[in-house]
């Protein structure tokens, strides 16, 4: 595929500047590109002016001026409507520009924008990213790719801006980003639920949270939820800075998954069911890990320990 070539610089717009965005564009800006932003939220974008990026009025104005559109929006609602809606990136994107979306959205969009991208002769990569915002903020994201292979290796010197360059795969075709990204926050939401039910009981049970923790982190039921990240639920933070709204939208795209896929998939359904319970109980700004707070309530307990 032929790219703008700018003697290696690309100038960047970047919309979606929230929890992840933010940070993430605040890194573009560090390693030198030149940064168009675009958000709703006016606050969100005069953060980033200030810092050097310049703003747009509407998605189609920044892609006009710039080589690389990165999307980092709630989900795919909202990418299809800045993307391919009236006044969207689409109706600006020059030729040889590139759009990667990064955030947590459906393999099955992006494979449905795709003709319509292929054909106005611009790239397409999704980018998903784990490493909550306290990665995004240190630049050291993990991020799975989906899109054509030479497309990607142009586009490392952006990515690398944002990600731990020995943590950035290239997944396979376009989707395949969205898919491994989708499975892995199942896998992990699964384990919050599972650590919640094990922890609540062994406190309950009177064995002292320390002691449980370190016999299960030696034994083979370790994971790294339990040995890592529920350490904030016990000196009660729920990590507000991915809210419950996202969790269930990514929850509820893993279980569209499956029934695309033709499987059956009842301990992820369970486990969306579960945390919408947390989503009606606390709100839908309310913090990732929730759901452990639940399984507390229920019992009148609170897991702490000093950390
Ligand atoms: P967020 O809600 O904090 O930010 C989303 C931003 O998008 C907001 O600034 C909002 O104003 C903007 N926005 C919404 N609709 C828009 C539109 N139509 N046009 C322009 N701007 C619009 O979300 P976040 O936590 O930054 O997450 C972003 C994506 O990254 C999501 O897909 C999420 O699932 C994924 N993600 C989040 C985390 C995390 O820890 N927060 C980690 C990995 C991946």
């Amino acid at each position: 595929m032929e790219l703008i070539k700018t003697g290696g610089y690309m100038r960047i717009g970047f919309i979606g500047l929230g929890h992840m965005g933010s940070p993430m564009t605040k890194n573009i800006i560090k390693s030198g590109f030149d940064t168009v932003v675009f958000d709703l939220n006016e606050k969100a974008v005069s953060e980033l002016v200030a810092l050097g990026a310049s703003a747009a009025a509407t998605p189609k104005e920044l892609a006009q001026q710039v080589d690389v559109v990165i999307t980092m929006l709630p989900g795919p609602a909202q990418v299809r409507e800045v993307i391919a809606g009236p006044g969207g990136v689409l109706e600006g994107m020059k030729k040889g520009s590139t759009w990667i979306d990064m955030s947590t959205s459906s393999p099955g969009l992006g494979r449905e924008l795709a003709p319509k991208i292929a054909a106005m002769g611009v790239g397409q990569l999704d980018a998903p990213v784990s490493g909550m915002a306290k990665g995004a903020i240190s630049g050291t994201l993990q991020i799975f790719v989906g899109g054509d292979e030479d497309l990607y290796k142009q586009m490392l010197p952006v990515l690398e801006a944002m990600g731990d360059p020995a943590r950035i795969f290239r997944i396979g075709p376009v989707g395949a980003g969205h898919t491994v990204k989708l499975i892995l926050n199942l896998l992990w939401f699964e384990h919050a639920i599972a650590a919640a039910e094990a922890f609540v009981m062994g406190s309950l049970a009177g064995i002292d949270i320390d002691v449980l923790q370190k016999a299960l982190v030696a034994s083979p039921a370790n994971s790294n939820f339990i040995e890592h990240d529920i350490n904030s639920v016990f000196v009660g933070d729920y990590d507000e800075s991915f809210a419950m709204r996202l969790v269930c939208k990514d929850l509820g795209l893993a279980v569209d998954m499956g029934r695309d896929l033709g499987v059956p998939v009842e301990m992820a359904a369970l486990t969306e069911q579960v945390h919408r319970r947390a989503m009606r109980q606390y709100g839908e700004n309310g913090g990732e890990m929730l759901a452990v707070k639940l399984y507390e309530d229920l019992m009148g307990i609170q897991l702490r320990a000093e950390r």
